[in-house]
């Protein structure tokens, strides 16, 4: 074969690798089971390059033209050097190193903020998505002892630290010490507390496999469970319809308070089972009032939704009006923002944001943060995020609101 065959060969072995990669995001980022406003990232390596998602493009609309190319080595010296002072800074350290590293002009474009775990996890492809059922065990209180229950060895429990280099020095330590302790590879399973799942193969085929095993053998713990609890509060159906004339009085008091205090709100309702559920039950105002459980939520709906107390006497539209904005002042004064989530109780649940679509990911990903609370619940109990580990995805939300940089890159 000439040179030239071969270097043809090479290219398009490479083009039929990152297409691969790129197929394999938008499978997962299309099903909302593991992905939500396009959260999550992929990757795959060939000769020395990584080509990762960037940030800001979501998972399920990902093309091969949008994966950036970077060179591994200096990314993978990064990893290796011990400096703590990296480890505080974070994602700045990695950003830096990681636009010094791009092998094809991209503006403005930076790649995802996760882009060290990629690095280091030893295998072409690497998926990382935001499974509900999968997170139900991420975020139970005694998430790694069910973990261990379900699958053993064949997964790696990874705990929670902040995203970015500390995430991604988590992941090898998790890695170097299972392989110390058990003396074979770790597997190419990861599971992070409070955040998601990391899947990895030589074949995006292993990884789909590998996703939906996960899933599948969660989901089948899961509804045991359910049948177990059997009229226990969690898996209680809520009683009655919801009064859709009140809701709709509600969300146009809304709409006008929230509107008075800030821009324009678009405001919208949503009555769905999981909705009712989690305003009718006990439980759903514990999971309400309890504090966010992951960085997706944070993100996406702000860390304190609204439980909206409604008088006894609902048929009392005109209090509406008064209701909403007292509550609205009691919590801007508690918490310092205008809320995303409101949960009317009996009712269901609205989202406020600028536009329509912006209001209907805060809802898609608050409905997700409900169902992973009731999973938890069932798994033994919810584990908050910590105040710090809040407070740092505030932060970093909030600078990375002012870069200007689409929420859709969190990964
Ligand atoms: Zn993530």
């Amino acid at each position: 074969m000439s040179e030239g065959a071969r270097q043809g060969a090479g290219s398009q072995t490479r083009t039929r690798l990152v297409e691969r990669a790129a197929k394999l995001a938008r499978t997962f980022g299309h099903d909302p089971e593991f992905s939500r406003g396009g959260g999550g990232n992929v990757s795959v390596k060939t000769d020395g390059v990584l080509y990762i998602k960037p940030s800001g493009v979501g998972l399920g609309s990902l093309s091969a033209g949008d994966l950036m190319p970077l060179d591994l080595e200096p990314l993978a010296r990064l990893l290796g050097e011990g400096s703590d002072e990296h480890a505080a800074s974070g994602s700045e350290a990695v950003m830096s190193v990681a636009m010094a590293a791009r092998l094809r002009p991209s503006g403005d474009q930076r790649p995802s903020v996760e882009v060290l775990f990629h690095v280091l996890i030893p295998r072409r492809f690497v998926l990382h998505t935001h499974p509900t059922i999968v997170n139900a065990v991420c975020c139970a209180v005694d998430g790694v002892r069910v973990a261990h229950d379900l699958f053993g060895d064949a997964v790696l429990w990874v705990p929670y630290v902040n995203p970015g280099l500390p995430l991604a020095r988590a992941i090898r330590e998790a890695r170097m010490s299972f392989e110390q302790q058990r003396s074979k590879p770790a597997p190419d399973v990861l599971l992070l507390q409070s955040h998601g799942l990391i899947a990895a193969g030589d074949e995006a085929s292993a990884i789909s496999t590998a996703s939906w095993r996960v899933v599948g053998r969660i989901r089948g713990h899961l509804a045991g469970l359910e049948r177990g609890a059997n009229g226990a509060d969690s898996a209680a159906a809520p009683p009655g319809a919801p009064s859709r004339e009140l809701a709709e009085k509600l969300e146009s008091a809304l709409r006008t308070s929230l509107s008075r205090r800030s821009e324009p709100k678009v405001v919208v309702f949503d009555a769905s089972p999981d909705a009712v559920r989690v305003a009718t039950l006990e439980l759903g105002r514990r999971l309400v009032l309890g504090g966010p459980i992951t960085p997706d939520q944070i993100v996406y709906t702000g860390s304190w939704p609204l439980w909206l107390e409604m008088p006894e006497h609902m048929e009392a539209l005109r209090l509406t009006r008064w209701v909403v904005d007292a509550a609205l002042v009691r919590h801007f004064e508690a918490h310092h923002v205008l809320p995303t989530i409101v949960v009317a109780a009996g009712l269901g649940l609205f989202a406020a944001a600028d536009s329509a679509r912006e209001a209907e990911t805060a809802r898609d990903v608050y409905l997700d943060a409900i169902r992973i609370g009731f999973g938890a619940s069932l798994l033994g109990g919810v584990r908050a995020l910590e105040p710090d580990e809040r407070r740092f995805i505030e932060e970093w939300e909030a600078e990375a609101y002012r870069r200007g940089v689409a929420a859709a890159g969190a990964g």
